[in-house]
């Protein structure tokens, strides 16, 4: 369903008529001519394959299928004095850009490119000059992952405008849009402790908030090459990502920007996937904390541990422990507060793990 979906939302630069799919796990020649409308022989002729094998990620042409249905083109940005519309279907030489067809708040979300031109084109989101985020429509180039072109996408928590987007090559830009589903989540009231609430107003917290936002402005090239694992073994899902709540009953709504495993003390944290240690060091609200960046912006953040095992500075592999569960910082009990942030906003975990991307 998921696959059939994001062929809908595929957006077409050139040639006007081509679709394309890009290669999935588990996938089959026979399983894409079936969900497409066409045959195992007519694949292999529109791209050039002279066997059946596949490789993830791999893009291929679909032959004689009907037109993938275009997104609206986004209205123009006041802001940008290169942004034309597409008007047709060759306004981008050799680049196809595809959508999800719907995402929701909190995700991250990939535009993935193919074609010749793929790796050489800009993009931006002008829908973040509407929100409260972090450097808002910045131009950013296409990321390599797993043989594909990738630029990475985040929908900030409540947020429920569409996501627009903005495709440039060699001055000539073109644009799409995604619509954006809510969370849906009932407001809890946390109701914490007044000791434990008091570490909000710690002096040291403004020390602590530089720290994270320092980290939130890294944009390397992505390390990972292998799917996100999970930061714990075992541990208990006990607070849901983006659950909206209040410190007490009439306090503003805060988003919890994270995910909570509930795990005993000194249970065994890992990274997520391969990084490099930004912070490890105890902070006030945070408590013990490890930040790991895996490049394209994309941080992975370990909360509240009772020990930690790595220093700044040092590499990481994918599940090499990084430290222990605990309670420190504005925390209750022992758990995991796991958070991956995105150019400095947050996306659910969950999107991530047992992916090489969301
Ligand atoms: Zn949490």
């Amino acid at each position: 369903m998921k696959r059939a979906a994001a062929l809908t939302a595929l957006l077409l630069f050139s040639p006007a008529l081509a679709a394309s799919y890009t290669v999935q796990p588990g996938d089959t020649l026979w399983r894409i001519a079936q969900a497409n409308g066409t045959t195992v022989t007519a694949l292999q002729t529109a791209n050039g394959l002279s066997g059946s094998a596949l490789s993830v990620g791999q893009v291929l042409q679909l032959p004689g299928t009907a037109a993938a249905t275009p997104v609206s083109p986004a209205a123009p940005n006041p802001a940008s004095s290169t942004a034309t519309s597409p008007t047709s279907g060759a306004s981008l030489p050799g680049v196809q850009v595809q959508a999800p067809a719907r995402v929701k708040e909190g995700d991250a979300f990939v535009l993935r490119l193919s074609g010749q031109n793929a790796g050489r084109v800009r993009v931006r989101f002008p829908s973040e000059l509407d929100e409260d985020v972090r450097r808002p429509n910045e131009w950013l180039s296409p990321v390599q992952v797993g043989g594909q072109w990738a630029v990475l996408g985040r929908v900030v928590l409540g947020q429920s405008a569409p996501v627009r987007f903005e495709v440039e090559l060699d001055g000539q830009s073109s644009a799409g849009q995604v619509p954006v589903g809510p969370l849906g989540q009932p407001v809890q009231n946390l109701n914490m402790p007044a000791s434990i609430a008091a570490v909000l107003q710690d002096p040291r917290r403004a020390e602590e908030t530089a720290a994270v936002e320092k980290a939130y402005e890294l944009r390397g090239a992505p390390m990972w090459t292998e799917p996100f694992a999970n930061a714990i073994a075992n541990g208990r899902r006990s607070s849901g990502f983006g659950q909206p709540r209040r410190e007490r009953a009439g306090a503003k709504i805060n988003y919890h920007y994270g995910m909570d495993y509930s795990a005993p003390k000194g249970t065994r944290v890992q990274a997520v996937n391969l990084g490099r240690v930004v912070l490890a060091a105890n902070y006030p609200v945070r408590g013990g904390l490890v930040v790991l960046d895996h490049g394209a912006g994309l941080l992975s953040l370990y909360f509240h541990l009772s020990k930690i095992d790595v220093k700044p500075g040092q590499s990481v592999s994918r599940g090499q422990k990084i430290g222990e569960v605990g309670s420190t910082g504005y925390s209750t009990g022992p758990h995991l507060h796991l958070e991956m942030r995105l150019r400095g906003e947050a996306v659910d975990p969950a999107r991530w793990v047992g992916n090489l991307l969301p």
